[in-house]
């Protein structure tokens, strides 16, 4: 057993405080790293907060790791002692089903479905995790500590362009909005919106640019239009401007919103054009009632998605090294993160916090 150090909730109205705990020690397949930089995403809040009234606790959370590889089972092939690595928000999954299968693990079909980086196994409909899972494992601790220990097919190759702390947000934010862009076929001199200009929404409107997209933002602060516009966005919508709205109806090919709450999305389904798709990312709980009058004249759909697979976790960490993008973050301390969380909920973050745990040592 390996004796870690980490930051971590003991209930929902309880602040993160330093512990100490065991991780099993890296099995043949898995690799031991040394956490270096982990984002802080709004997640993280949702789950140590039991928003989504499944958080086991301690609850340990941090799901954009980046970090340097300190050791290697036996039959590790694919990492090597010393490389910049990065864990997102799966440590594992069956292995077995047909998502599995096909390379779309984050969409699981097991009886476990994925295991979480952290507050896993999240076993569907069940409180807690226990070791008669299929994963044998108990409860799971994130990126907020020391050493992480990742199944190596579980664990991606940091490419060495982007600096680690700043690519450790397309470990989630990233993938989280480029899974979708790419499912529904996102391509350059499509027209864009996104919905919510945080953790993920400054990552996505990078990506769209990228892509070739003209980017609209739809935002509820003013004073955010100019970080919007130098983040690469073309137009910039306070999100009650009903005349904007009007002007912009039937313009759009595809919208993702990663507004954390929930919230209404009928007034977006106007702008978009036939066929095309409003994606939330964001508001894992019921949403506002979907005006079906809306969407059926002009055949659209409303889709959820969630987070990314491997393949796709590695194939937007070297699109962004391909087109020079890394998250905009401010690097905090451990000892910062309540201070953290609550500047996340009254978004005051630009636009991601990324925990130095050198300052675990401290
Ligand atoms: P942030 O808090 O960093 O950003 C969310 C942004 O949404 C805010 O900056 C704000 O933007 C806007 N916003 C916040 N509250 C409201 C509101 N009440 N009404 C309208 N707009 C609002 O969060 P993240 O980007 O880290 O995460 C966004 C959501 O995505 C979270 O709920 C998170 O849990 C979820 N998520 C989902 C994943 C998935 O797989 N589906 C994976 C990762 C995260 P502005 O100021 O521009 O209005
Ligand atoms: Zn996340």
């Amino acid at each position: 057993m390996l004796t870690c150090t980490g930051y971590a909730a003991e209930s929902a109205r309880a602040p993160l405080r330093r512990i100490q705990f065991e991780r099993t020690g890296p099995g043949p397949s898995e690799v031991l790293i040394d956490v270096m930089f982990c984002g802080v995403c709004h997640s993280d809040i949702h789950q140590v907060r039991d928003e989504w009234h499944n958080t086991v606790y301690p609850c340990l959370p941090g799901h954009e790791i980046v970090g340097k590889v300190y050791e290697i089972g036996e039959a590790v092939t694919l990492h090597k002692v010393g490389d910049i690595v990065g864990v997102g928000c799966m440590i594992d999954s069956c292995r077995k089903c047909p998502s599995c299968t096909e390379g779309s693990e984050n969409y699981c079909e097991g009886p476990n479905s994925w295991l979480a980086t952290y507050n896993g196994p999240m076993v569907p409909g069940a409180k807690a995790p226990t070791r008669e899972n299929s994963y044998g494992r108990d409860n799971t601790y994130g990126g907020y500590s020391n050493q992480i220990v990742v199944p190596e097919d579980f664990v991606l190759k940091i490419p060495a362009s982007l600096k680690p702390e700043a690519a450790a947000p397309l470990l989630c934010a990233g993938v989280t909005t480029f899974s979708p862009m790419r499912h529904f076929g996102v391509k350059a001199g499509d027209k864009v919106g996104i919905l919510g200009l945080g953790g993920l929404g400054h990552i996505a409107v990078k990506l769209a640019k990228a892509l070739g997209c003209e980017v609209t933002v739809f935002t509820t602060h003013a004073q955010k239009r100019d970080a919007a516009e130098a983040l690469g966005a073309h137009h910039v919508v306070l999100e009650n401007d009903e005349d904007a709205m009007r002007n912009l109806t039937a313009s759009f090919d595809f919208i993702l919103s990663t507004i954390p709450q929930k919230h209404d999305v009928n007034p977006y389904f106007p702008l978009l054009k036939r066929d095309k798709t409003l994606v939330a990312v964001g508001a894992l709980e019921p949403m506002a009632p979907l005006n079906n009058m809306l969407t059926a004249f002009h055949r659209q759909s409303f889709s959820g998605s969630l987070i990314g697979s491997i393949k796709e976790t590695q194939e937007v960490l070297d699109f962004c090294a391909a087109n020079d993008i890394t998250a905009d973050i401010e690097l905090i301390t451990i000892d910062q993160i309540n201070d953290a969380f609550e500047k996340v909920i009254n978004g005051d973050v630009r636009f991601r916090y990324v925990i130095d745990l050198a300052s675990l040592k401290t």
